[in-house]
């Protein structure tokens, strides 16, 4: 379960930002089960219970005590009182008003508004935009495979799409199962390669560095193999995607998921 860190380890002569930060204080319930925070980053708006987080969220980042930075961690600028520092929202460093000015979305912290962001934080932000503007859009709509089970030799052909929660894969056709993401235990992306038989496989390890998969380049994302435990179960269960008709609309989604796994991974590796 994924909580907001809270600081018990401050020592009393900690700034009060940074004390505050373990109190963030209820503000108020609505009705589909999240909720409102202040935190000294700004206004997060959470699942109630944080076991319904979305499985790409991240922690808050531990700000840099203000006594630890007495210069700004870019510029060297040292602070005073006009020189004001300044925490970055998404790693917690220290830097002055120049070095720090850009405010970002940043929806996997749960910040309601954009947030002050270093440079280098603001272009990871930035880039992430991407993936919530566009591929989570494709990835919540879905797209069409056949689909095989563990080693059954039956396949069926699903329409397989994101929860809305973004904690689910729902996979339906005649059945209807589904595949909680923080059970999943390596993804792999299948694609076409560039000459027959070179199939380039993707598993976790890969997966953080791999090149992306593009959509007009020469390999095609063309299926999925993934590995996950079923509730209750310890054993590993395989799932096999793979792309029938509209082959376009299954590689969209397919690179979408791509995305998604290292951004699952990243959260999970926090
Ligand atoms: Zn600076
Ligand atoms: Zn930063």
């Amino acid at each position: 379960m994924r909580s907001i860190k809270a600081h018990s380890g401050c020592g009393s002569d900690r700034s009060c930002s940074v004390v505050r930060r373990g109190e963030e204080e209820k503000m108020s319930s609505v009705p589909d089960g999240k909720k409102l925070l202040r935190s000294p980053s700004g206004l997060r708006m959470v699942p109630e219970n944080g076991a319904f987080n979305s499985p790409f969220s991240l922690d808050e980042p531990r700000w840099v005590p203000d006594k630890e930075c007495s210069r700004c961690m870019q510029c060297d600028t040292k602070f005073d009182f006009i020189r004001r520092k300044h925490h970055c929202r998404r790693c917690g460093r220290c830097f002055c008003d120049k070095c720090c000015s850009k405010k970002v979305a940043l929806p996997r912290m749960c910040f309601v508004d954009p947030v002050r962001q270093c440079a280098e934080c603001s272009l990871i932000s930035q880039k992430e935009m991407e993936f919530f503007d566009k591929q989570l859009k494709v990835l919540l709509a879905g797209s069409t495979f056949a689909v095989t089970l563990g080693t059954s030799e039956k396949t069926e052909t699903m329409t397989c799409r994101l929860s809305n929660n973004q904690r689910y894969l729902f996979l339906d056709g005649e059945s209807h199962f589904e595949v909680e993401l923080s059970r999943m235990s390596s993804v792999q992306i299948l694609t076409d390669g560039t000459s027959p038989g070179d199939s380039d496989i993707h598993t976790y390890t890969s997966l953080m560095d791999s090149h992306c998969l593009s959509e007009g380049g020469t390999t095609r994302a063309s299926g999925m193999l993934l590995h996950y435990k079923p509730m209750g179960s310890q054993e590993a269960q395989q799932l096999r995607l793979e792309a029938t008709d509209d082959k376009k609309a299954a590689s969209l989604w397919l690179t979408a998921m791509h995305k998604a796994a290292k951004l699952l991974y990243e959260s999970r590796d926090q």
